[in-house]
């Protein structure tokens, strides 16, 4: 018996990203963390009030949300929110604060306000473009009220006051056009390679995202077993019934086999009427389970005028560091001996899990 299925990562491009974005949250954790104990040490022992309370919330919450994602107890995207939240709520009472105390002192902003540019430029980074716009726009526009009432209000007419509020709502302006700019591009860049790994006939994933799988799996740390399926005599189909069919045929394969994956399994268009399935671990029986439902599902399913298809499978599991090119090579000769035995069948390359003399069948573990 094999052991229970379990998720195959979904790519090594993913799984790098969700690691670079935890990391990245723990080094501005910290950073910030620092920033709040330095900004606490400089004004030492006469604190701003609102100082002595938010900077140690802001970096204490940031270091606790940083351990509870290392300790695998809080999902990312909770992180982010609670974490961007309270800095942006701690800049905005900042900044009213400012207005009230230092800035009639000193007749301009202080430097905390760079912070604002971080804040917009950070939302298009942990966010979708449009929600980060209105993220980014929101803040603005409260840091624009903010601005607007105190200067129309008793510090009118300061004009150095004034000439560093402008620039600040400037520089507000043009740093979320640019984010914007930037963010719509990342979103044409990242459907160009959607596309790049999508097939355009049946919306599965192409060879090419295929390959990236397996070559994920070429460290050898997890089992995985292939399937290598391809349509019976379906050259008739399209001499008989003409290309429009045949691809009509190819989107209904391509959704039973999608439709019939264990949890962790992955379908791809290998190319032309070919099909592969990369499976998780699976034991005997869960393993023809799936073959079972995939092919009663094609028998069953009616294309058009077409109805009744069948394939040659071809199964290999992955022997322990055994490189996935080989597995392939296996599952190929597998579908190939799949057909010489008179096609509608399923061949496994691992003799050990077969029934001899049963075609299409797979032993009971
Ligand atoms: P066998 O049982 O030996 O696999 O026979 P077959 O007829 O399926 O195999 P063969 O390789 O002779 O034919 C495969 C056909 O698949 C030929 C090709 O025109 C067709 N084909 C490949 N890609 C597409 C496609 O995207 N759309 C359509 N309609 N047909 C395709
Ligand atoms: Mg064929
Ligand atoms: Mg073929």
């Amino acid at each position: 018996m094999n052991p229970a299925p379990r998720s195959l990562p979904p790519s090594a491009e993913h799984t790098a990203w969700a690691m670079s974005q935890r990391r990245m949250f723990g080094l501005v954790a910290w950073v910030v963390a620092f920033a709040c104990a330095g900004g606490l040490w400089m004004q030492a022992p006469r604190f701003d009030p609102l100082d002595r309370v938010a900077l140690p919330v802001l970096g204490l919450t940031l270091l606790g949300l940083h351990l509870a994602l290392a300790l695998g107890r809080l999902r990312m995207r909770v992180a982010i929110n609670v974490g961007y939240g309270l800095a942006t709520l701690y800049l905005l009472l900042a900044l009213r604060q400012q207005f009230q105390v230092f800035a009639p002192q000193a007749h301009t902003l202080s430097p905390s306000t760079y912070w604002f540019t971080v804040l917009y430029a950070v939302a298009f980074l942990l966010y979708p473009p449009r929600l980060a716009g209105v993220i980014a726009g929101g803040v603005y526009l409260l840091t624009l009220a903010l601005c607007l009432v105190h200067l129309l209000g008793p510090g009118a007419g300061e004009l150095r006051l004034a000439a560093s509020t402008a620039q600040f709502l400037l520089v507000g302006v043009v740093m979320i056009i640019v984010q914007a700019t930037f963010g719509m591009q990342r979103v044409q860049l990242l459907a160009a390679r959607e596309a790049a790994y999508r097939d355009a006939l049946t919306g599965l994933a192409n060879r090419r995202a295929a390959e990236e799988r397996l070559s994920v799996l070429a460290d050898g740390s997890q089992a995985f077993t292939l399937v290598l399926f391809d349509l019976d005599h379906f050259k008739a189909v399209n001499d008989t019934f003409g290309h429009a069919v045949g691809d009509q045929v190819l989107r209904g394969v391509a959704r039973a086999a999608q439709e019939s994956l264990p949890l962790g399994g992955h379908a791809a268009r290998w190319g032309g009427e070919e099909f592969l399935l990369i499976l998780p671990p699976l034991s005997t029986r869960q393993l023809r389970a799936t073959l079972d439902t995939l092919r009663s599902r094609l028998s069953a399913g009616r294309h058009g005028p077409v109805t009744g298809v069948t394939a040659s499978f071809g199964v290999a599991s992955a022997r322990p560091g055994e490189h996935p090119d080989a597995v392939l090579t296996r599952a190929d000769a597998a579908m190939y001996a799949a057909k010489q035995r008179g096609r509608d069948d399923v061949h496994h390359a691992d003799p050990s899990s077969t029934t001899p003399g049963v075609p299409g069948q797979l032993a009971e573990d």
